[in-house]
C-alpha cells in the first residue's frame, strides 16, 4: 500500500470523524488534570483542517479559483493540516500537533517520485514525534502525547521490519498507542499544565496521549482491508 494523497485525506477526514465523536472524552480527561478545553481545542482545529481540505484555496490558480485543485500529494494535504492546527488551537496541543503534522508531511516524498511504502511511513511518523519532542522537550515518561506516540512508533517499527506491510503496521501502532495512553495513569505529569498539579496528577489518563492513540487508530481504521 503507497502512501498517496488519498490516504492522507483519508486520515485526516478519520481523524476529525473520531475527535467529533470523542471530544467530550477528551475534555472530561483535561478537566480532571488540566483547564478542561482539550476536545475543543482539537474539534475546533480539526473542523477548520476539514474546511480547508473541502475548500482548497484556489484563488492563485492560473485556470482561475474554481479550477479543480491541482494534486499537490499526500504530503502537501499534511503540511497543511497541520499549519491549520497551529493557526487555529491555542493551547499546547495546537503548535505541538501542528509541528509533528507539519513534519510528517515533509517528510513524505514530493509527487514525482515514488510514493512512501510501510517503511517510508515509518520514517515520516518518526519525524512527527521527533518534532512533538524538539518543541514540547518531554521525554518519555512525562506523561504526554510522547506516551503514546512512542510505543506507537515502537510497535509500527516492529512491524516493519517483521515484513508487515502498512494496515498491519498502522494496527499495531494503534494497540501501541492504545496501551501507552493507558498506561500513562499512574504517571506523575511533568509538563504542560498537569504538571501544576505534582502528585495529584496520578491516576488519570493523559488527554493528549489519548487524542494521539485516535490519531493512530484512525491511520489503522483507514487502512485496514
Ligand atoms: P493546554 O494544556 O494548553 O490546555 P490542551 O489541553 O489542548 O492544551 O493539551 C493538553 C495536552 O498537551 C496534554 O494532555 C499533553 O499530552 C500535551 N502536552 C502538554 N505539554 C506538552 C509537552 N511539553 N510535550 C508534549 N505534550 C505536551
Ligand atoms: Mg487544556
Amino acid at each position: 500500500m503507497d502512501v498517496d494523497t488519498r490516504l492522507a485525506e483519508d486520515w485526516v477526514r478519520a481523524i476529525a470523524a473520531a475527535v467529533e465523536r470523542d471530544h467530550q472524552r477528551l475534555t472530561e480527561l483535561d478537566t480532571a488534570i488540566g483547564d478542561g478545553d482539550h476536545g475543543s481545542n482539537l474539534r475546533r482545529g480539526f473542523a477548520a483542517v476539514l474546511a480547508v481540505l473541502d475548500n482548497p484555496d484556489n484563488s492563485g490558480s492560473p485556470d482561475g479559483p474554481d479550477a479543480p485543485a491541482p494534486d499537490a500529494g499526500p504530503g502537501a494535504v499534511l503540511t497543511r493540516t497541520g499549519s491549520t492546527l497551529i493557526s487555529k488551537v491555542g493551547g499546547a496541543s495546537g503548535p505541538l500537533y501542528g509541528k509533528a503534522f507539519r513534519a510528517i508531511g515533509a517528510a513524505l516524498p514530493p509527487p514525482g517520485q515514488p510514493p512512501a511504502d510501510a517503511a517510508g511511513l515509518g520514517e515520516a511518523l518518526a519525524a512527527g514525534l521527533r518534532a512533538v519532542r524538539d518543541l514540547g522537550r518531554a521525554a518519555p515518561g512525562d506523561k504526554t502525547v510522547v506516551d503514546a506516540w512512542t510505543p506507537a512508533l515502537d510497535a509500527y517499527r516492529e512491524a516493519v521490519a517483521a515484513g508487515a506491510g502498512l494496515p498491519e503496521a498502522a494496527a499495531a501502532a494503534a494497540a501501541g498507542a492504545e496501551r501507552g495512553a493507558r498506561d500513562t495513569e499512574p504517571l506523575q505529569a511533568r509538563k504542560g499544565r498537569a504538571s501544576y498539579l505534582g502528585p495529584r496528577s496520578i491516576g488519570h489518563r493523559d488527554p493528549g496521549a489519548a487524542s494521539t492513540a485516535l490519531i493512530f487508530r484512525a491511520l489503522a481504521d483507514i487502512t485496514a482491508g
